[in-house]
């Protein structure tokens, strides 16, 4: 490989419904992370020309993975990286990775958290050169994820963790939920100047059709009540809050 003068560049793919695939490019190599198609990141790095280095997930939902066989078929040398305790749901990994661990991308370093709760072996992505964070289902612009396999106390853990980011690190998460969980929390505090005022910019931007992503920590840590949650209980209760929440 050779040197890799450019800067490190985020963008996004819109998919599905609400999810975003992200590609992470220097020069002519890109990593992709969550591909939950194949053909829209095929597109779009073929549209650049882009050579697949390496595919990572945050965790095994099909909405997250469901594009790797199809990105493999195209580029077969690609690294897949997963968590190791997900071997069985997330297959065709060549790095198992956990809690701790540190590996090169694009002439970056990679860490690896540990952030259960969504799913028992969920996982975020940390480059702390060029501060970003991959976090999947876990968090959430203005929200996190559901309690599909963990509880609220390790919710609250992964929360708290990724929270004591530096504040300008931007946060991709998977989803374009951001307006819902804007809109509840407004209904949630609505005396609170920091939600309303980020309520009104995540409308304006989705009435233009942009997205609401990347945010940042210091945004999440002012105006996400998960987030802001003080203790397991009460994060616990806004989840429920949350999850039976009609807009
Ligand atoms: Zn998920
Ligand atoms: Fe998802």
């Amino acid at each position: 490989m050779g040197e890799l003068p450019e800067a490190l560049q985020v963008s996004l793919i819109p998919v599905l419904n609400d999810n975003y695939v992200f590609v992470i490019e220097r020069g002519q190599q890109a990593a992709v992370v969550d591909p939950a198609l194949a053909e829209p990141v095929i597109a779009a790095l073929e549209a650049k020309g882009l050579e697949l280095t390496a595919i990572l997930h945050t965790h095994h939902h099909s909405d997250h993975i469901g594009g790797t066989p199809g990105l493999l078929q195209r580029w077969p040398q690609a690294r897949v990286i997963a968590s190791a305790a997900d071997r069985l749901r997330i297959p065709l990994q060549t790095e198992g990775v956990q809690q701790g661990d540190h590996f090169p991308l694009l002439g970056e370093e990679v860490q690896v958290l540990d952030v259960p709760g969504h799913t028992r072996a969920h996982i975020a992505f940390v480059l702390p050169v060029s501060g970003h964070l991959f976090c999947g289902d876990t968090l959430f612009a203005g929200g996190c994820g559901r309690l599909f396999e963990g509880t609220a106390e390790q919710m609250y853990g992964s929360l708290q963790a990724l929270a004591a980011l530096p504040a300008e690190t931007q946060v991709w998460c998977a989803h374009e939920y951001t307006q819902a969980n804007l809109r509840w929390a407004a209904q949630q505090q609505p005396e609170d100047p920091a939600i309303a005022a980020r309520l009104a910019d995540v409308l304006e931007r989705r009435h233009q059709g942009l997205p609401t992503i990347p945010s940042s920590i210091g945004l999440e840590r002012a105006t996400n009540l998960f987030v802001r949650a003080c203790s397991t209980s009460e994060l616990a209760d806004r989840r429920l809050s949350k999850d039976h929440w009609k807009a």
